[in-house]
Parts: structure tokens; sequence; C-alpha cells
């Protein structure tokens, strides 16, 4: 297909490797350590990651981004077309990315394995039920729904109050009737009646568990600490209280184990897991990136939204419970995204303006120096668009001359692996300097919050934070709860630094409003709340759905 051709049709037109070969001759995995999904899939045993423990490690590369823009920044893209490029250079290199939700492919997001030429495939399996993670997701989250309704139902032994009932139900679908609802009508026999709702399945804490968990043992015991209400005297009451938690880790066993699959370029990915990136970490999951690391000598893993919501909460979140440590950061902007951050609307992005880019490129200062409070200084890579002058691109190249990070421009969409070479070498300088020391931004000790003052100073650059009476009760709670040496997981806006998606580039100086608090005890993070965040979408006026079909010879059309 030619440059610039749907997504889909440059994915079908790519041709695929055997799944088991590929295993075998890119990463020495025997077949008998894959479970094959027909012949280009297959999920790697927990076994065989166990014992690949000892093995040398490979290094870590996080790729994040400035503030999201309805232009799209391109993380996937540049992460898949990242890997093609170190391997091109001769590295052994693969890619770790979340697994795609249903709700945003039939909504408006499209899919979520790359664009252009860099893509994994098959793009249609990924998008659409890959593997049955989501279904088993979905099975475990709808089963301790089902448990806590029995056990009020039969005689409510562990003293449970109905009003405060806070695990929700869950379906992978963008489907706002579902919000708010009220089960056990219909009378005696049918339960009894109480308010509820459904989020979708990306937003369910088994989502978080799944992806955090090291290994089975680990994943159960997580399972078993969610809390899902509180008693008449208002103690919680957990999954393991109400013995949910075996068979809930038996609906899981299969889906904790990672899913290998390839890019157009023939090289190996890994996609596993995929929490939403406001309430939970939005990184895929420990078990993949650890498992990459131990089958390869270079890493490439995506977090969600930009760097001040997706890259701290990889630093504070999942590397903080899993060791984990990046070796090099790449920070994705594109010259779209920064005129929209200097106040350029989405139907004038095709004109030139050096000035507007000058104006937004505040946003891209902004996000390099909140890195290298992390103690790393991120490599740039411009995800080249078509459209994109000479002029533009010099504008960011300048700004992240002053910070000292290197920017390349890269034409992974339109080129494949060929268009990143430049990117890859970059990373792999840095990677040859040697790994950095990387802060966590606060310890584990510090009260909660001080840990929500301390990322809304250092990465939001608010002047404050007000804690409503509510979030405040609910932080004292919990820390007398013992769980006060968590992290917390902020959940805000995606489009600025501040808690209004309007104010873009680079605010300071506001004022961060927090809610509420959420307790994640199994995911093992307090959430807090600021602003209106969505766990269940609605679709479009014109959902994505609508256009997607079969045509003469049974293939999808109309997927993005
Ligand atoms: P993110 O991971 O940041 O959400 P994606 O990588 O999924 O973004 O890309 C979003 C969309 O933008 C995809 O449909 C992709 O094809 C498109 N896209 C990414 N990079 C480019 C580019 N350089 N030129 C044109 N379209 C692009
Ligand atoms: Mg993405």
């Amino acid at each position: 297909p030619p440059p610039g051709s749907p997504d889909i049709d440059i994915a079908r037109a790519a041709s695929m490797r055997p799944i088991v070969a590929l295993a075998d001759d890119r990463l020495g995995v025997p077949a008998e350590a894959l479970i094959p999904f027909g012949h280009y899939k297959a999920k790697l045993s927990l076994d065989y990651i166990a014992s690949k423990a000892e093995a040398p490690k490979g290094k870590l590369v996080l790729v994040t981004a400035v503030t999201p823009t309805p232009a799209g920044e391109g993380k996937t893209t540049t992460s898949v077309g990242l890997n093609d490029g170190l391997n091109r250079i001769g590295l052994n290199s693969m890619v770790c990315l979340r697994e795609p939700s249903l709700g945003p492919c039939f909504g408006m997001k499209g899919g979520a394995a790359g664009g252009g030429r860099a893509q994994v495939i098959p793009m249609e399996d990924i998008n659409l039920h890959f593997n049955g993670d989501f279904h088993a997701i979905t099975s475990a989250h709808s089963l301790l729904a089902a448990i806590i309704d029995n056990h009020l139902q039969w005689g409510n032994e562990q003293d449970i109050d109905p009003r405060r009932i806070v695990w929700r139900r869950v379906v992978d679908m963008n489907d706002r009737a579902l919000r708010n609802i009220n089960v056990g009508l219909g009378g005696v026999a049918h339960g009894i009646p109480r308010e509820t709702g459904f989020d979708i399945t990306v937003a369910s804490e088994i989502m978080a568990i799944l992806c955090l968990a090291t290994d089975l043992a680990d994943l159960q015991r997580r399972l078993g600490d969610i809390i899902v209400a509180r008693r008449h005297d208002k103690s919680p009451v957990t999954a393991r209280d109400i013995e949910a938690d075996g068979a809930m880790a038996v609906l899981l066993k299969d889906a904790l184990q990672p899913n290998l699959v390839q890019s157009i370029e023939h090289n190996p990915a890994f996609i596993h897991g995929g929490p939403f990136a406001n309430i939970a970490h939005g990184c895929n999951s420990v078990m993949a990136t650890k498992a990459a690391l131990s089958l390869c000598d270079v890493v490439v893993t995506e977090a969600g939204f930009g760097a001040d919501l997706g890259a701290e909460k990889f630093l504070d979140i999942k590397c903080r419970q899993s060791g984990l440590r990046p070796d090099a950061v790449v920070l994705v902007a594109t010259v779209r995204a920064l005129k929209m951050q200097g106040g350029v609307a989405k139907k004038d992005l095709g004109d030139s303006s050096p000035e507007a880019v000058e104006r937004g490129v505040a946003n891209l200062r902004r996000h390099i120096e909140n890195l290298q409070k992390f103690g790393v200084t991120p490599i740039v890579a411009l995800n080249h668009f078509v459209l994109d002058s000479d002029e533009e691109i010099a504008v960011v190249q300048q700004v992240c001359d002053e910070l000292g990070a290197r920017c390349t421009v890269a034409k992974h969409w339109a080129e494949g692996g060929v268009g990143a070479e430049e990117l890859a070498q970059a990373v792999k300088d840095q990677l040859d300097q040697g790994t950095p020391e990387i802060n966590l931004l606060y310890p584990d000790d510090a009260p909660l919050k001080t840990k929500v003052e301390t990322v809304a100073r250092e990465i939001y650059r608010a002047a404050h934070v007000d804690f409503s009476s509510a979030a405040s009760r609910s932080l004292d709670e919990f820390s007398k709860l013992g769980y006060g040496h968590l992290p917390v997981c902020i959940a805000k806006t995606q489009y600025s630094f501040s808690t209004n998606p309007k104010s873009t580039g680079a605010p300071e100086g506001h004022t961060l409003e927090v809610r509420e608090a959420r307790l994640s005890a199994g995911a093992g993070f307090v959430v807090i709340v600021c602003g209106d965040i969505m766990t269940m979408p609605g679709l479009p006026k014109r959902p994505a759905a609508l256009d997607i079909g079969l045509d003469g010879n049974g293939d999808i059309v109309g997927l993005a």
C-alpha cells in the first residue's frame, strides 16, 4: 500500500512469520514454552518465565510524550518504530505495549496497535478480543460482584453495609446507560435492592492488579486484598473475607501469561494488560516487561498520556513496586501537538507556524525539566508528520539543545524502522553511557497528603493543593488502616498540567483540587480524584462501530 494508506491496509498487506519460529530464533524460546493462539499469537508460559529469573537482564527504555492533544502524538507508533529501528542497527530488542480495549475501538479513538509502517500485527486480533485477557478480567470482576450480592442474600455474615459497597460491575464497552443502575429488584428471591453501576473493564482494579502482579501467588494475594465494602462499623471487607480470591485467581491464571506477537518488520512484541492511565497507572504488565528483559538486550515500553501522568506513574508506581528502573527515556513530541499547545485550532494545523511552535514548546520544555527531576534527560523523538516544516522543526531542536536533550526527527510512520534508525542510535548511545540514577519523587513513608503535594508542586507546578473535607477524611482513614505507605495515583485531566483541560502550554501557580480519595488496596495505590473522572465512557454521536463490518471475503473493514 502507498504511504498514508489506512493502518489496517498496511497491517493486512504485511507478511507474518509463524510465531513459534520467531520465538525460537529471535528470543531463544522453545516451542514448549509457548501456548499458541493460531499461527501468529502465543502466550508465554509462567513456568518458562520463572526459569529465566536469574538470566542477565536487558536495558529498559521508557517511551512517554508531551501533553496529549486531539492531534495525536504517536507514543505507540513511536515505540513500535523505535523497536524496529533498534533491531535494524543490530540490537536485540523487543517492545512491550498495552492491550487495546474494545470500548474505544468502537468509539472514536480507533485501534491502538501503532500506525502507518510502525504497527504490531495481526492488528485486527490485537484490537479485538486478543487472546481473551479482557474477558478473563471481566469474568473475575463479575464473579466478585456476584459473590458480594450473594453474601448479602444469605445472611450477610460479614455485616456488609449495602450502602457502602464500592465494588461495581464492569463490561468492556463504552455504554453510558450502565453508569448508574439498580440491582436486586423483584422481591425477596432476587437479592437485596441497592444502587450500583458499571465501569469499563480497563478501569477494573483487577486490570491494575494483573499488570502489577509478579507471579500467581502475588496475583492471588493482591486479589484477596481488594476492599469491596465497609461493614456497619465502617471497617473494610476484603475479597479474602468473603473467600472470593481463589476462584478469581483461577479465572485469571492464563491471562497472567504475556502475549507474544510481531511488528510489521517481524520484531518481537509483548502486548499485555491495559489499565486506565487516570484511576490506574497506565502501563503494560510487570510480567511482560520483566520477561522481555530476561529475553532481550533492550526493551522498549510505553506509558499512557503525557509524561506528567504516564511517566510519573510508571516511575512512582510500576517501578517503585517492581524494582524496575528505566535506563533511558524517549519523549515523543509532534510539531502538530506543540502548535495546539501554542493555541492553534485543530483545523488550522496544516499551515506552517513556527511562531505557534515557539509558544507551544513551553510544554515540551516543562516535560524535559520534569524528567530531569527524576534524574534522566530524555531523548526527544520528534514524530514526523508530512506537513511539518523545517522552520517548525528547528524551533523544537533549539529548545532541546538548550536543555541538553538530544532531538531526533523520526519517520517510522512513513518509512518503518529505517525512519527510526537515528532515534535508535541516540538511544543506543545513551544506553552505552551507562544507567542514570533514578530518583523516585517521594519516599514510601511520606504522609499521603505530602505525596500528593510533592507531585502537584514538582510535576504539575501547582502553587497549592486543596483537599475536600471528604478527601482529607479518607486519607486520614487510609493511613490509620495501615495504607499510608502506598504511592498515590492521581486521576486528573490528561490535557493540561493543571486540572483545567483548556489550559495548554506550561501553566503554573494553579490550585490542584482533590475531590475524593479511593483505596486500591490490591493494586497497591491510593487514587486521588481531581475533577470529573470518567470510568465508563460513552459513544460519540456517530461511533466508529457504525462503519465497521465484514466485506464479501469475510475480512474486517472500517477498523481504524
Ligand atoms: P498514542 O499511543 O500516543 O495514543 P498512537 O501511536 O496510537 O498514539 O497514534 C495515534 C494515531 O496517530 C494513529 O492512528 C497513528 O496512525 C497516527 N500517527 C502516529 N504517528 C503519525 C505520523 N507521524 N503521521 C501520521 N499519523 C500518525
Ligand atoms: Mg498508545
